[in-house]
């Protein structure tokens, strides 16, 4: 028997790679499954960004680069973060990194341990609260409430923040709520932080050009004050439709970069060399896609929205970010995990079960749109024949 640490008895995972996984064996064995369950765009990588990465390979770009990326590709994360954001950094505080998960993995690494405290929003993606129990420093959930249109509260958060509590982590927009916290609250949050100077921020804000109905995004990193304690997560991944490139970025605060580098030394050496000229075409050609894609994803909202207000005992907040839907269906008298799996079996719509993102999840679904209006119709269209029958 081998013996491993004891963080592997505690590491969880993402059940949407299950629920992909399930839908994909019933699809191969002939079943019609429409995927809502997958959190990744169903658009192509725009054309000029895999042109880059085929032209770094001819160029000769194949070998290692320096570990925290290329100098022109931090350079232009740090001007693509001023324009959107106004925030100023320095590309010597940037980390290129394989996707936006490895800067949770090296951020809770860094700060987690038996006796540490850690708050992350619940429900919140799965890898927060795994990561943590992996380290084995406390998870100290933040409630993300529907009726603060799945907003985090300000309060809630400082009110959980003790002198064991070493880092925090912030999403919005949200995975798998689709809130946006709005700027009062940050504000709020911001100003009540500056009595917990000894306490870290990772904001995870990779979905950060995904808002809509003029919803605006506030940059956590567009706070001075918290310069020397943020930790800022975001990447290409949603964005330009790059998940599988695995492509993101970290923006650490001075006394940690040197911790994040030396990781990425340890670990990974650096990104996939043509990935990352990818990237650079990314943020400096033309947005054209991005805004073609955001709109696409705004009129799928209207209709997953209307559709789920139009069936049997289901309620949904209209998500103001990213490409989610997490509709109420507690009157339906089903279990969330139950229900997302009956839909998949029974009625070949692929769905999450709120409590895969944590224990405030029962009574939610997550409907992913990143999928046709004409599928979207259709999934409805079978979500509500399920219901009706099974009343
Ligand atoms: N953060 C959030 C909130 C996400 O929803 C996801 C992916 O679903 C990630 C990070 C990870 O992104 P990546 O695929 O780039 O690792």
């Amino acid at each position: 028997m081998l013996k491993t640490i004891s963080g592997f008895d505690r590491i969880g995972e993402e059940n949407a790679f299950a629920v992909l996984a399930r839908a994909t064996q019933l699809a191969s064995e002939g079943r019609d499954i429409i995927n809502l369950g997958i959190g990744q765009p169903d658009f192509q990588t725009p054309g000029h960004i895999v042109e880059a990465a085929i032209k770094a390979l001819r160029d000769g770009h194949h070998g290692y680069t320096p570990a925290t990326g290329i100098l022109p590709l931090r350079e232009a994360v740090c001007a693509d973060l001023h324009a959107r954001t106004g925030a100023t950094a320095s590309p010597d505080n940037v980390v290129i990194v394989p996707g936006g998960k490895v800067t949770m993995f090296a951020a809770i690494l860094m700060f987690g341990e038996p006796g540490a405290e850690i708050l992350y929003p619940d429900p919140g993606f799965p890898i927060y609260r795994s990561m943590i129990e992996f380290t084995g420093a406390k998870p100290v959930p933040v409630p993300i409430r529907e009726q603060n249109d799945f907003a985090f509260s300000a309060d809630e958060t400082l009110g959980l923040i003790n002198e064991r509590t070493r880092l925090i982590i912030l999403n919005s927009p949200a995975n798998p709520t689709g809130g946006v916290t709005p700027r009062a609250e940050i504000e709020k949050l911001v100003a009540g932080l500056a009595a917990h100077p000894n306490v870290a921020v990772m904001s995870d804000e990779i979905y950060a050009q995904m808002t809509y109905d003029g919803m605006e995004h506030v940059s956590l990193a567009s706070f001075e004050e918290l310069r020397d304690r943020l930790i800022l997560l975001d990447g290409w991944s949603k964005t330009y439709a790059m998940t599988g490139w695995r492509m993101g970025y970290s923006i650490w605060p001075d006394q940690l970069i040197d911790k994040a580098r030396k990781l990425a030394v340890n670990a990974w050496s650096c990104v996939n060399a043509p990935a990352q000229y990818a990237g650079l075409a990314a943020l400096t050609g033309p947005q054209d896609a991005v805004r073609e894609m955001v709109a696409e994803f705004d009129a799928r909202r209207k209709l997953v929205v209307d559709g789920l207000n139009a069936l049997p005992n289901v309620t949904c907040r209209t998500p103001l970010g990213a490409f989610y839907a997490f509709p109420n269906i507690r009157e339906t008298g089903w279990k969330s995990k139950p229900l997302a799996s009956a839909l998949l079996e029974k009625a070949g719509v692929a769905v999450i079960g709120g409590p895969d993102f944590g224990t405030l999840g029962e009574g939610y679904i997550r409907l992913s749109y990143a999928n046709s209006r004409e599928n979207i119709e259709r999934a409805l269209q079978r979500i509500g024949t399920f219901l009706e029958r099974a009343d």
